[in-house]
């Protein structure tokens, strides 16, 4: 049985193989004969992404998949130049990209601080500048290769290194660009909803009726030479993009505006444009929407760590106390209802020293959950210590906050303590707007007295500041 099991992990672990060696030949095989397309002189195409898909394969799934891309290289190009009737020049170009990107995919591999998807501002150094060096380094083997087994002039050298170096390094990173997109979209990293509710979706539209309408108007007036003058311009939506809305825009709006660009320059016969210019047009395009957007990015991370404690991803205390007094302040001003909720796990020394403080952590964050489901997106919700979170329900009259708090109290009395069938109880107090004069201490400290006086009265139970006065009309709604 274990035997057959090995051989059947055997069987797919090839399968696996196989199927991604297949994908990756034909990706490969794709978009080098894609890039054709794009050819802008001789030799040289707008942007050549073939290449990525080697330092891809070869970063993610180890250097054993440098023998299909062997296979991939030379399935390649066999359309136009079959591989059977290569000679010296063809083969050392080839083992040459194999060489340099498979190397590249190593490094990758091997750097931690290196990750696709492109969501951090390390990952994109890191990917820039290694992918710089080696497309470099690649450009500089090539010439040499070319000028031993073919030949060139001295003066056509330096226009043959720029032109491998930009059109790898462009055509590179918009295929990783575009694979981090999928895969950020695939493994699920981040849910997209926003892209399309926030209407995301329309700008980048704009970005390349804008993008075309220009071009279409240089050509109508006949001013097709001033529009290389113009290149630039691609730059500013991309750079507007990755400033205000983060990586995912950015590189979204980077490769529809390139694209947008390059089909224009090609297809309108706008072959006046230097190849050289317009490449790196492209590249400083790709490289200033990942610098932009992953700094945006880590920016806002940044500002989230400050404001959120790292276990419940509640506000923590400092940031809750600002929101806190603006919606005070908003509520006074408005004539809003507004109450507060001290919440406060009961016996939870208990659960750490029988299970662990592991047990502990993962009931904390389970009922902030709790919290979050029952506040409206309008309430703010902090973690004021240990295990004590604090409610502010915008809008809510006296009833409806002890129906909320009550709401809570239930949802969090059926959170089990993990592996166990120990459930959790809280305890919570109520504290509402009244005056014009009430501040948040004061409000806080009441919502405290009443958490004190429902410990005090057997726990589990939600208590008003409003009833405390008199004893016995103080709020059991205690479940029995
Ligand atoms: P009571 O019903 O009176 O509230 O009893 P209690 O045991 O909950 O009382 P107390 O407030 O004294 O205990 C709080 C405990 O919460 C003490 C501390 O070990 C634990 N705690 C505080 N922060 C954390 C945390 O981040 N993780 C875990 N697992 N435990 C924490
Ligand atoms: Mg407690
Ligand atoms: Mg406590």
């Amino acid at each position: 049985m274990a035997i057959t099991q090995g051989r059947l992990m055997m069987l797919s672990t090839k399968m696996i193989f196989l199927l991604r060696s297949l994908l990756l030949i034909f990706l490969y095989t794709f978009l080098w004969n894609f890039a054709g397309l794009f050819e802008i002189g001789n030799l040289v195409s707008a942007f050549y992404p073939a290449a990525g898909v080697i330092v891809f394969f070869v970063y993610r799934f180890g250097p054993i998949y440098i023998l299909p891309s062997a296979i991939a290289v030379m399935v390649g190009a066999s359309f136009v130049d079959p591989f059977w009737q290569w000679g010296a020049i063809q083969i050392s170009m080839a083992i040459r990209q194999l060489f340099f990107y498979s190397i590249l995919g190593l490094v990758l591999k091997k750097t931690s601080k290196f990750s696709l998807p492109l969501n951090r501002l390390s990952s994109v150094t890191i990917l820039i500048g290694s992918l710089s060096v080696t497309s470099f380094l690649s450009a500089l083997t090539a010439t040499f290769l070319i000028s031993t087994f073919v030949g060139i002039d001295t003066d056509q050298e330096l226009n043959i290194i720029m032109s491998f170096w930009i059109g790898d390094l462009g055509g590179i990173l918009l295929f990783l660009a575009a694979l981090s997109l999928f895969l950020d979209f695939y493994f699920k990293n981040y849910d997209y909803n926003d892209v399309f509710q926030k209407g995301l979706v329309y700008p980048i539209l704009l970005l390349v009726i804008i993008s075309s309408a220009t071009t279409l108007l240089f050509v109508a007036t006949g001013l097709t030479t001033e529009l290389g003058n113009f290149g630039y311009l691609i730059l500013l939506p991309v750079a507007w993009a990755s400033s205000f809305y983060g990586i995912r825009f950015a590189l979204f709006s980077a490769i529809c505006v390139n694209t947008t660009a390059i089909w224009h320059y090609i297809y309108l016969g706008l072959s006046n444009y230097p190849a050289i210019e317009l490449q790196t047009l492209f590249s400083v395009n790709l490289v200033m929407a990942m610098l932009l957007g992953a700094s945006l990015e880590e920016r806002k991370t940044a500002l989230f760590d400050a404001t959120h404690d790292s276990l419940t991803q509640m506000l923590n205390r400092k940031a809750f106390f600002q929101e806190s007094t603006a919606l005070l302040e908003r509520c006074k001003r408005q004539k809003r209802n507004m109450a507060v909720l001290m919440i406060d796990i009961d016996h939870f020394k208990v659960v750490n020293d029988n299970w662990g403080h592991e047990a502990g952590d993962q009931v904390l964050m389970q009922v902030a959950e709790c919290c979050r489901q029952i506040c409206r997106s309008t309430d703010i919700q902090g973690r004021l210590g240990g295990e004590e979170f604090a409610l502010i329900l915008d809008d809510a009259g006296p009833n409806q906050a002890i129906a909320v708090a009550e709401r809570l109290r239930l949802s969090i009395s059926s959170i089990l303590v993990p592996k166990t069938d120990t459930n959790i109880t809280t305890s919570i107090g109520i504290s509402h707007l009244l005056t014009i004069d009430d501040t948040l201490n004061q409000l806080l400290k009441q919502a405290d007295l009443a958490l004190y006086t429902a410990k005090r009265t057997g726990r589990n139970k939600c208590q008003s500041a409003s009833t405390l006065n008199t004893e016995d009309a103080s709020l059991n709604l205690k479940a029995t």
